[in-house]
């Protein structure tokens, strides 16, 4: 078994830019929950806005337990924000429920990024467990079933690398969006839109540290793949 130690080093880049990116928004959230927004909304009453003049009074704006477990359900058509953003009217509670509104309107405009991201959903929690799976197999059977199976592995661990990379655009899109609608409707003013971005910017940090790290992990796979084939 001592392939899982093979070419180790790859996954350091990944694992560092991953913990820098955790630190980098629990601190840009940690200093923003404490400065609440003039206008006074929750990010309930900030979503609730960017909703309506959207016309999406549809898409309801609902509290759910957890700490930052806020999204957009495509499916649901519905908005959930953990309780400190729906509760709080910190600039940090108003930038992530705007955020998950940009999800919503992403979807009403029909944003294509966002539907390869849907089509890939089911397709990633099939691959998540389908690809260990397969190159232990490989390895275990060994011979020329290696070989197979290490490809296969290697195919199916290439639609998580890809998923990761539409999250991008979806997610810097839909902060683009946020900040548009929060100082087009006045819900955040001038000296406020730093803190908003600070906050928002980090988050995206964290998916891009999530690309790096299958992107280098598929890396990793090729060569251990190409070693011994
Ligand atoms: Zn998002």
């Amino acid at each position: 078994m001592y392939f899982l130690g093979e070419y180790w080093w790859l996954m350091i880049p990944g694992l560092i830019l991953g913990i820098y990116a955790q630190i980098k928004l629990s601190s840009a959230y940690n200093k923003y929950v404490r400065v609440p927004t003039r206008s006074g909304l929750t990010g309930a009453q900030a979503a609730r806005e960017i909703l309506d003049h959207a016309s999406l009074s549809n898409v309801p704006v609902e509290e759910i337990g957890g700490h930052l477990t806020d999204h957009y359900d495509p499916i649901k058509k519905a908005l959930f924000l953990s309780q400190s953003n729906f509760e709080g009217n910190s600039i940090a509670s108003v930038g992530v429920a705007a955020h998950e509104t940009g999800h919503a309107l992403q979807h009403q405009a029909a944003y294509a990024p966002l539907k390869w991201r849907m089509m890939l959903v089911p397709i990633t929690s099939f691959a998540s467990k389908a690809w260990i799976g397969l190159f232990f197999l490989g390895l275990i059977l060994g011979g020329p079933f290696f070989s197979k199976f290490i490809w296969l592995a290697i195919g199916i661990f290439s639609v998580m690398t890809l998923f990761q990379l539409v999250t991008l655009p979806v997610e810097f899109d839909a902060s683009r969006r946020a900040k548009e609608q929060l100082f087009r409707l006045g819900l955040v003013h001038n000296d406020e839109r730093a803190g908003v971005s600070e906050v928002l910017n980090a988050a995206a940090m964290t998916y891009v540290a999530a690309l790096v790290t299958s992107a280098l992990q598929l890396l990793r796979l090729l060569m251990i793949a190409r070693r011994r084939s």
